[in-house]
């Protein structure tokens, strides 16, 4: 069984102490696919180290998280992210978007930074790796703006209704599962099996957003396990089948 993890911060400091172990664990469960989201500039040395540890296993992005996209720094950080795709080759342009939950006040330069890299994913015919923290309106408003045969990509952490969904899925987005399906509250659960599993991958987000039982500790690619199973259960397919259609659907999008 081969599993994805379309979402991992694997180079968080947050690993410092035990990154080889902990990738031994996410080998373990058969984890060997690990694709890469950037931040910002500050944490570029420590993706490349990561890149050289594990040149077989992990795939990275580029690009300025929206949370990083502040009025100071942002232009610089947008002209270092497409000196970046002018010098080497990356996986996606992620991870992107708009996030009102931690500052709102940003909303339309986070709105410039998010068009800026969908051209950029544009242009080098790349996937986007959307992140979307009560945004969904402002999301939607950008890609019916952008919108055309180029689009494509993962809404990642996945966390609206059906219906938001179902819009997603018509702008050439595949639905990034992760740890918020295993919530008692999560309410992605109620819906998602009626979603056809070719548009789902699978993640962990980690060090964030930890699967139940580890809710609330550091999360890590191993925990996918808890994704897989809860989707299995979901769907009534197996945990091999799940793993199967996300990894050949992992593979479509990342064309890796
Ligand atoms: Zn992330």
């Amino acid at each position: 069984m081969i599993i994805t993890d379309t979402h991992t911060h694997l180079y968080s400091d947050a690993f410092n102490e035990d990154r080889y172990d902990m990738m031994q664990r996410a080998f373990n469960e058969g984890v060997t696919r690990f694709f890469i989201p950037a931040i910002d500039s500050t944490h570029i040395d420590a993706m490349l180290q990561l890149e050289q540890d594990y040149p077989e296993y992990v795939h990275l992005m580029m690009g300025l998280h929206p949370t990083s996209v502040k009025p100071e720094t942002y232009k610089d950080e947008l002209k270092g992210v497409a000196n970046w795709f002018a010098k080497r080759s990356f996986c996606a342009v992620g991870e992107i978007g708009i996030d009102l939950y931690w500052d709102k006040s940003t909303l339309n330069i986070q709105q410039e930074a998010f068009k800026f890299q969908i051209e950029l994913a544009k242009s080098y015919n790349l996937p986007i790796i959307i992140h979307c923290r009560e945004s969904f309106d402002e999301i939607f408003e950008v890609l019916e703006e952008v919108n055309d045969d180029k689009l494509f990509g993962i809404f990642h952490c996945f966390t609206g209704t059906k219906k938001q969904a179902e819009r997603a899925i018509s702008f050439n987005m595949l639905l990034g599962i992760g740890g918020v399906v295993t919530f008692k509250n999560g309410k992605i659960d109620q819906f998602i099996n009626e979603i056809d599993l070719k548009h789902i991958v699978l993640e962990t987000d980690s060090p964030y957003l930890a699967p139940k039982p580890y809710r609330g500790k550091r999360n890590e690619s191993a925990y996918i396990s808890k994704v897989l199973e809860k989707l299995s259960a979901l769907y009534n397919k197996s945990e091999d089948e799940i793993a199967e259609v996300t990894t050949q659907n992992s593979k479509a999008i990342f064309k890796i």
